[in-house]
Formats: structure tokens, C-alpha cells, sequence
């Protein structure tokens, strides 16, 4: 099984078990990596009640250390942190990349300026009085924004605002075209995220139809299960390989100290 790199932890508030059980159900799994990439503080303090704070930072690398003294050399435990793109927040995305030695950074859009979209307490109010093509269009200007910084090696959950499947009418590939295009230019890798298939989008992150764009366009690839728990952690990947391999991919991606390397789909 490819690499695993887009995992949680407890100290998100919203995931929960012990290092141990997330590294025994890597090795079960079979994956090649295991990598742990919460979700990254983000100022000013508290911004919400989803991620870790700034000083539970030592906290996290003593957990991912914890992981890694667990695995004893049995299966490779990798770094990273899966951060925010926010408006103006370039500074704050450097600051906490020179906090550590990290094997890789994911970037991803949870917030349209203030909101949180892919929090389920907005369905009822501002989901419910959203136009839907508008949210979209927004979407993926910030979305475009973010690859352009070319602050992160990883870019998560590409198509993350169909979660609650909201989808405009008609051919979504009008949407996928610039951001592809920039992707392509800026050399980054995108994730096929499986959470996706466990949501009411009932569909993994991004939909078969940007994945194929996106191969013909020579992104790489990793393929990750955003695991909240232990049993999430190697949840759909032969689904998910059987989808990359349909979109044309024939390997995906290794990170080490922010270095990539690809490793070819089993
Ligand atoms: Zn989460
Ligand atoms: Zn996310």
C-alpha cells in the first residue's frame, strides 16, 4: 500500500486514540509511510475549536515521537502538519515551518473568509442561504491563492467545499481547469483523499474527473485517508488505487525533510 501521509490526533479535539493504535493499523494495513499531519495551530489563539494550540506543539512532536519509538524502524513515521490557508496568513504558514524539521506541510481551504464551510453546524444557516455556484467560484479563487504561494508540498482535499454535496449545475470542469493549470505551474502534489467516501458528497476529494485532468497535466499524487481515528487509517485505499490507476497514474509520492521521491502504485 502507497504512503499514508494525511492522519490526525487527538490534540485536534475532533480525532482520538493512541499513537501506538494508529501506527499498528499502518503496519496492518501495509502502507510503506505512515505520516501524522494534524491539524496546525493557527492565530490569533483561540481561532476555533478544531486544531491544536500553538503551545501544544511540543505536545505533537512528543506524540509523533511516541509513534515513531512504537514502529521501531518497522515502518517509516514521517512529520508533517496540515495547515490553514487563510487570507494574509503567508507569515504565520513561514513561522511554523521553521518551527521544525518537518517531512512535508499540507495545505488546505476549510475557511472562505470567516467560515468554516465544511463544518456541519453551518448547514442549517449559512449553507442553507448560499448560492451554491457563488460559494464554488469563491472556492477555488482561494483555493487557486493558495497554490500560487507555493508554501506547501501537499495540497489537500482538492474539491473540499462538495462535502455536503452542494454541486453547481452543469460540466464542473470550468472549475477544475485554472486551478489545474496552476497546480501544474507551481509543482506541487495533490492528495486523493478518501474521507470524501464517508461523507454525503459520497464521492473521494477530488472527483474523477479532475484526477484525469490533473494526471494529463503531470501533477503528482499521494493518496491519503485523513484518518481521525485508527480504524480510518488505511480505510478505501485499494478503492482509491483502483481510482488513480483510472485516472492514469502509475505512482505516487514519498516526502522526507520537505525532499520528494515517487514510489510506483502496487
Ligand atoms: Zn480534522
Ligand atoms: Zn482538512
Amino acid at each position: 500500500m502507497p504512503a499514508n501521509y494525511h492522519t490526525h490526533t487527538p490534540l485536534c479535539r475532533h480525532a482520538e486514540g493512541e499513537p501506538e493504535a494508529y501506527v499498528d493499523a499502518a503496519i496492518a494495513a501495509g502502507h510503506t509511510e505512515y505520516g501524522i499531519s494534524d491539524h496546525a495551530p493557527q492565530v490569533p489563539e483561540p481561532y476555533d475549536d478544531w486544531r491544536m494550540l500553538e503551545s501544544e506543539l511540543p505536545e505533537y512532536l512528543r506524540w509523533i515521537e511516541r509513534a515513531r519509538a512504537h514502529a521501531a524502524g518497522r515502518i517509516p513515521i514521517r512529520c508533517g502538519l496540515e495547515c490553514d490557508w487563510l487570507q494574509n496568513c503567508e507569515p504565520w504558514i513561514s513561522d511554523l515551518a521553521s518551527r521544525h524539521e518537518w517531512d512535508y506541510l499540507i495545505g488546505s481551504v476549510h475557511y472562505l473568509e470567516d467560515w468554516d464551510f465544511d463544518n456541519p453546524k453551518w448547514l442549517g444557516s449559512r449553507w442553507a442561504e448560499s448560492d451554491v455556484e457563488e460559494v464554488w467560484t469563491r472556492y477555488w479563487k482561494t483555493y487557486t491563492d493558495m497554490v500560487e504561494s507555493g508554501l506547501f508540498d501537499i495540497l489537500g482535499h482538492p474539491d473540499l467545499v462538495k462535502k455536503f454535496a452542494h454541486r453547481p449545475a452543469g460540466d464542473l470542469t470550468r472549475f477544475y481547469e485554472p486551478v489545474i493549470d496552476a497546480i501544474a505551474a507551481s509543482g506541487s502534489v495533490i492528495e486523493l483523499n478518501t474521507a470524501g467516501w464517508h461523507k454525503p458528497c459520497d464521492e473521494a476529494y477530488p472527483a474523477p474527473g479532475f484526477l484525469e485532468l490533473a494526471c494529463s497535466a503531470g501533477i503528482p499524487l499521494v493518496i491519503s485517508s485523513d484518518a481521525h481515528t485508527p480504524a480510518e487509517v488505511g480505510r478505501d485505499f485499494p478503492r482509491a488505487i483502483a481510482l488513480a490507476k483510472a485516472a492514469g497514474y502509475r505512482e505516487t509520492q514519498l516526502f522526507e525533510k520537505r525532499k520528494r521521491r515517487s514510489e510506483p502504485l502496487p
